[in-house]
């Protein structure tokens, strides 16, 4: 069968279009040659009727001539005649070219043939003339007359006028008829005209219609099916493929795409699942072999330091700090390898906690200095004064980020300053848009080296991890950090100039938290001979409001403060090392100048070498002195030390560092239902140093009992969450069942304060939440706000502690910070965790492997609690992540995956009691 396709469809179409086209042509050339003809004829037959009236003059004009003759026998008369029958001929010979065409008709044909004899013949109109002329000539007028009378010539000369007549109404009806047959061939035209134009519209419209159902609409198809496919919708075949046409083939043909495209995505996405798979257990691998390495790595750190406190020989001294040294190193390396794995594993979660930016700060102050080493910079901060004291985000996060970073500027400056600071860029209601930056005045970094300077692994010169060490990695893990928390990680730096890395990060506004009191008004002397220390410390005491002057040196200090009229200042804040004169030596003679005045003067020295310092001076020395901070310093800081040394002024002491409770909870009688021993210890501790009567139950249900006995209800109960017994919430609950207990303040004390748990707590009649570990402030304060109505201004003292990179395992500092600074109590604490925590390891080790999920669900809590109150963070992250996918679980878990947690928890124990026994040697802690 005959197959039309595509192009035949539309050469068809196009064919009918131009026939009909050529036909309306041939229609309207036809018309138009029709009135041309017709024109032509009327010019014609307007030449038959001219000649035709030409043969009646020329036959009058022969009478005429005869007539003259006849009358005056003169031959001049004659001339007419002449010229007559001369031009008759000549209109007879054109009449009948012009009659030629006549034949068909006949009729002029036969009339011209009958005129030709009534002219010519014997007995014709000429022959009579010529014998009337003839007889005239030579016969005499009356011969003559006598002819003309007889009425012949008359008769003749009346037929031809006759014949004449009859052809000229022949040629008139002639012109008619044709007339009319070219009219009426005009108007057939015409007519035809109007059908086949309506027929090439038909037609026309047909052709589209075909073409637009035939191509147009499965075009169409296609390109939604493509727009389809473009958006990964792959369901549905093309409804045109049965065609055999272009169209049927490029159906077919985008079918057949469709389908490799679809296996080829099937394959991209299995290769796509095979590399994340791939990339997730390298990741894995690298978590788990650095975690592994970790664990030695500590233990050899924790050797060294053993065997620093044994005798050694000087270069065997040496060689241990360089093994220290080299084994930091490693450990940094690792804990990077471990972050960068965890980023790309996709396990790095962003925490969003309320925190206190001052505290950052602090941290970051106590590593920098630490950090610098014998290098002669100095480490500044330069805080925004308008920062909220307290944000929302994750503090370990961007503490991480500006301590790689300023880690870095230290590292890679030689002299001038390093600067960390922030800076308030936009501020809405609760939200501030603020930048962090980090600056230094070192090498800078080569512009073709600044766009690969965030990859993995790379440092700017091959030379860098010759000469710094370092994996290449920090850079890396700080952007991608900085991503997590919604902002992005930038640099300028020039060659030989410095360098300046940032990031905005929007941050809400946290719980407003107490501030250290102001201090009164007062004037402010600071001596450095640093410009730039100058004016932060200068910004600093003009944010606090105090006058301030600004010396460069020692000499001018006290050419300052002994000139007549000089102003009376009230602290004076202390470089160490300036040029000439140093501050020890400047400090005492401002203080002997003082004295001779009688004016009380607080002395702060302000080093970048706190250590050398402490080294270099006599006690005596340090006695001229109120204070002293380690740059970089944060306002509080100086408040605080400016504080501290106004109080021992007031009390008549040089220095005094108070570490004890304030009997803040004097008179208040509490109970605490707390199963854990670690925890009803570490409570109890800090309960009654603050002036408490504290009664404890060891569980939910003695607890409730020992509550509903109390003859005077207690002034309020704390009450802990997980319990083995009944938990926290049903003892609320049965508690919350007596009238008499319905205002009792019950406050719970959770590991894992999120929202859903506060709720909780909130529903069953709590009034509050303390988070574990506790903390001391936090701990006074809520029990005050719920028993007293009362808020309180904490400013804990803080002891520092050497942690000797212990940070990624251990904050002991901030263990010690939230129990008040109270490091005799966190001894005792950590001689019970040390016992208790092998006892919860057990207990996990017992029930894990075994599928008991209650029972390793507790002994997770409990170990997850006591590693936050002792500053074991590592240990607590790897509890409290076991704890809650333990209690998420709806499946039993794998053995490998039971047994791989016990193990995990037990080398995270092991570490934290590896840095501890470095901390705090078993035989030094129990000795105190
Ligand atoms: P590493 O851990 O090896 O220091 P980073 O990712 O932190 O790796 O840094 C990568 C490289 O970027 C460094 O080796 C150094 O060449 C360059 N760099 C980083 N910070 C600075 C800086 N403040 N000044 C100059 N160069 C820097």
């Amino acid at each position: 069968m005959f197959k039309w396709n595509v192009g035949m469809k539309m050469g068809a179409g196009f064919t009918v279009a131009l026939f009909f086209v050529l036909l309306v042509g041939a229609i309207s050339f036809r018309s138009v040659d029709s009135l041309a003809e017709t024109d032509n004829l009327r010019a014609h037959s307007y030449d038959v009727l001219d000649s035709l009236q030409d043969v009646i003059s020329v036959m009058q004009d022969a009478e005429t001539g005869q007539r003259g003759y006849l009358i005056t026998g003169n031959e001049e008369y004659l001339e007419p005649f002449n010229s007559a029958e001369m031009r008759i001929g000549e209109n007879l010979e054109r009449l009948s070219k012009l009659t030629r065409d006549r034949s068909i008709e006949g009729g002029h044909l036969k009339q011209l043939e009958r005129l030709r004899q009534l002219i010519y013949d014997p007995d014709g109109k000429f022959a009579e003339l010529k014998e009337t002329i003839d007889v005239r000539k030579h016969e005499g007028f009356d011969a003559a007359l006598d002819i003309v009378q007889s009425g012949r010539g008359k008769i003749v000369m009346d037929e031809i006028r006759e014949c004449v007549r009859i052809m000229t109404v022949e040629e008139n009806q002639l012109f008619e008829r044709r007339s009319l047959m070219s009219q009426s061939s005009v108007r057939h035209g015409e007519l035809v005209i109007v059908i086949v134009v309506i027929l090439a519209f038909v037609s026309m419209a047909v052709i589209g219609f075909c073409i637009t159902r035939n191509i147009a609409v499965p075009l169409k198809v296609l390109s939604l099916r493509a727009e389809r496919v473009a958006a990964g919708d792959f369901s549905e075949s093309v409804t045109v493929q049965h065609r055999d046409d272009e169209v049927g083939v490029l159906a077919k043909s985008f079918d057949g795409m469709v389908v490799s495209l679809e296996s080829s995505m099937a394959e991209r996405e299995k290769s796509l699942f095979q590399a994340e798979h791939a990339n997730s257990a390298k990741s894995e691998f690298l978590a788990n072999m650095s975690h592994e390495i970790r664990t030695p790595m500590n233990g050899i750190l924790g050797m060294l330091k053993l065997l620093q406190h044994t005798e050694l020989t000087v270069s065997q001294n040496d060689y241990v700090s360089k093994v220290q040294h080299a084994s930091m190193s490693l450990l940094n390396i690792i804990n990077d390898i471990l972050d960068f794995s965890k980023i790309e594993a996709g396990k790095m979660s962003i925490e969003c906690d309320s925190f206190v930016f001052d505290d950052v700060m602090r941290d970051l102050s106590v590593i920098l200095s630490s950090n610098l080493g014998e290098k002669n910079i100095e480490v500044l901060f330069r805080v925004d004064m308008a920062m909220p004291t307290t944000l929302m985000g994750d503090s370990l996060r961007i503490r991480q980020v500006l301590l790689n970073l300023a880690g870095n500027a230290i590292k890679f400056t030689e002299r001038g300053e390093v600067v960390v600071g922030t800076r308030v860029v936009r501020q809405d209601e609760d939200v501030w848009d603020v930048e962090f930056f980090v600056t230094d005045t070192g090498r800078g970094i080569a512009p073709d080296q600044l766009d690969s300077i965030f990859d993995d692994f790379s440092q700017a010169e091959s030379s860098t991890s010759r000469r710094f060490g370092g994996s290449g990695l920090g850079l890396a893990i700080c952007k991608q950090l900085v991503e997590l928390m919604g902002g992005t990680l930038q640099v300028q730096s020039e060659l030989g100039q410095g360098s300046r890395f940032f990031f905005t990060l929007q941050l809400k506004v946290g719980a407003p938290v107490a501030h250290i009191a102001p201090l009164p008004a007062m004037r402010v002397l600071i001596v450095d001979d640093n410009a730039l220390v100058r004016e932060v410390l200068q910004n600093m005491a003009h944010s606090n409001g105090w006058e301030c002057d600004c010396v460069s040196s020692g000499e001018e200090a006290i050419a300052c403060m002994t000139q007549a009229n000089a102003p009376s200042y009230g602290v004076v804040l202390m470089d160490w090392v300036m040029p000439g004169m140093d501050g020890i030596e400047t400090a005492r003679r401002v203080r002997e100048f003082a004295e001779t005045q009688r004016k009380a003067l607080i002395v702060i020295m302000v080093t970048a070498h706190g250590r050398e310092m402490l080294t270099e001076n006599t006690e005596e020395d340090l006695e001229i002195l109120d204070g002293y901070l380690v740059k970089p310093i944060t306002f509080s800081m100086l408040l605080e030390s400016i504080n501290e040394a106004r109080s021992a002024h007031a009390k008549g002491k040089a220095r005094e560092c108070a570490v004890k409770g304030t009997q803040r909870l004097k008179g208040l009688n509490l109970l605490l239902i707390e199963d854990n021993v670690l925890n009803q210890e570490v409570a109890t501790g800090l309960l009654q140093v603050n002036g408490a009567e504290v009664t404890v139950a060891g569980g939910g249900v003695e607890g409730k009992l020992r509550a509903l006995a109390a003859v005077v209800p207690f002034d309020a109960i704390l009450m802990d969450m997980q319990m083995p017994d009944i938990d926290g919430l049903e003892a609320t609950r049965q508690i919350r069942k007596h009238s008499h207990m319905l205002s009792v303040p019950i406050i719970a004390m959770t590991a894992n304060a999120m929202p859903a748990d506060r709720d909780a707590c909130l529903a069953v009649g709590m009034v509050d939440h303390i988070s574990k570990p506790i903390d001391l402030d936090q701990l006074v304060k809520v029990i005050l706000l719920h028993t007293r109505g009362d808020q309180l201004n904490p400013n804990a003292p803080s002891v520092e502690l050497e942690t000797n990179g212990a940070s990624a395992v251990l904050d002991v500092e901030q263990a010690i910070r939230s129990i008040g600074g109270d490091r005799d109590l966190f001894i005792k604490l950590l001689q019970i965790f040390r016992s208790d925590s092998l006892v919860q390891l057990q207990r996990l080790r017992d029930s894990l492997p075994q599928g008991e999920v209650r029972e390793a669900t507790l002994a997770l809590h409990t170990l997850n609690g006591q590693a936050g109150t002792m500053g074991a963070f590592a240990l607590q992250e790897v509890a409290s992540r076991f704890e809650v996918q333990l209690r998420g679980v709806a499946v039993p878990l794998l053995e490998e995956t039971r047994v791989g947690w016990v193990e995990a928890v037990e080398a995270a124990l092991d570490d934290a009691l590896t840095q501890f026994e470095l901390l705090f040697p078993v035989e030094s802690s129990e000795g105190v």
